[in-house]
């Protein structure tokens, strides 16, 4: 089992013993709420935004949390994350000698 394989499968259960929802739907749309989480506290940080009470974790922090949310939602479908990384970078390799 891969590192990554490995992370997915100890997000699942994590997930799964602290009774969140499961549905890829709302996992999805957690995860969208964290990358506003993510922007926002990036902001704040930059020195583009300033505080206030709703910002209260780090953007590394919340970077976490995107990638828990993204590993949780990669297992709720059975998306082998590794494989869809592996098609990514091949991906992107192919576009970049393309364009060159
Ligand atoms: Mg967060």
């Amino acid at each position: 089992m891969s590192d990554i394989a490995k992370l997915q499968k100890l997000v699942d259960e994590e997930a799964v013993s602290m009774g969140h929802n499961r549905d890829p739907k709302i996992i999805l749309l957690f995860l969208l709420e964290e990358l506003g989480e993510t922007a926002r506290a990036f902001l704040k940080e930059s020195g583009h935004k300033e505080s206030n009470d709703r910002i209260v974790e780090s953007y590394k922090q919340e970077l976490g949390d995107v990638f828990f949310l993204l590993l949780s939602l990669a297992s709720s479908r059975g998306i082998n994350l590794e494989e869809q990384l592996d098609y990514t970078i091949k991906k992107l390799k192919t576009r970049t000698l393309e364009d060159s």
